[in-house]
């Protein structure tokens, strides 16, 4: 399995990654402020949404464009780096210079040409499963990018929808052990999007570090009720706090653990 490392974020050879931070970017103040807490919780790298990929059009679209210098303030305040979901390969030249590591969404992983693009970058891409893709679409979509030349890729399960509605997706935890086994790339989850539900969240969480996931990515907001996106699944700063208390007593008996920076060091960017 391929593994990466930098400062603040290893995954892969003992390491569970973790990427913490909102669905999307609402402010200068929420962001830093969720920065500066899930760091200290011990995420590795912060995630946060400029542009999102909403069902309605009706829905808060995130920032856009004109939240790149407020997300730089943050960055440069935080010391963390960032994983950002890059919804159309024109935002590459926006965004290649600030962010750690591109997020495909799900609903982009069929996005042939968007893949391609990012197999020209230079920066690790995580790549979600859509929901309805098969283990090995997903896997050939991983191809996609690694054919140009960029094989830093982080595959990430995030639920698959069946005939359940009772949660937002159903988690599929199969497809995470199964694509661990046939595929180079480390593989995380996202169970904030799997379930949607925030209650349920760290006991998903959990159940995937127990069963060898390499990660997770996992959606944080200092007030979830007042989120403009995704507030029902977001954690709070102190149940992510207790999550990651949690995670490091079941990484120990799959043998895994959680990098620990040095509080105050500089996260560059994932150039591997
Ligand atoms: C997200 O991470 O906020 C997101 C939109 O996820 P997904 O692409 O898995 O729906
Ligand atoms: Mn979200």
């Amino acid at each position: 399995m391929s593994e990466f490392s930098e400062n603040s974020f290893r995954i892969g050879g003992g390491y569970f990654g973790v990427i913490a931070g909102p669905c999307s970017i609402e402010s200068e103040q929420q962001f830093l402020k969720t920065a500066l807490s899930v760091k200290a919780s011990g995420a590795g790298l912060l995630r946060g949404g400029i542009w999102k990929m909403r069902t309605s059009p009706d829905s808060f679209q995130g920032l856009g464009g004109q939240a790149i210098s407020l997300v730089k303030n943050v960055l440069n305040q935080s010391k963390i780096g960032l994983v950002c979901e890059i919804t159309d390969p024109r935002q590459i030249p926006l965004l290649d210079d600030f962010v750690a590591m591109y997020q495909v969404g799900a609903r982009n992983m069929y996005n042939y040409s968007l893949l391609k693009e990012l197999g020209q970058t230079r920066k690790p891409v995580l790549l979600k499963r859509s929901f309805a893709a098969l283990l090995s679409e997903w896997l050939k979509a991983a191809d996609y990018i690694e054919k140009g030349g960029n094989k830093n890729i982080i595959l990430c399960e995030r639920g698959i929808r069946t005939f359940e509605t009772s949660s937002r997706y159903t988690f599929d935890l199969n497809s995470v052990l199964l694509a661990k086994a046939e595929s180079r790339f480390p593989v995380i989850v996202d169970p904030s999007h799997a379930i949607g539900l925030s209650e349920h969240v760290p006991a998903l969480a959990r159940a995937a570090a127990a069963a060898g996931a390499d990660g997770m990515i996992i959606e944080v907001h200092p007030d979830p009720a007042k989120a403009l996106s995704d507030g029902r699944q977001s954690l709070n700063l102190l149940q992510f706090a207790d999550l990651m208390k949690d995670l490091e007593k079941i990484l120990a008996v799959v043998n895994k653990k959680i990098h620990r920076p040095m509080p105050n060091s500089v996260s560059a960017p994932l150039n591997l």
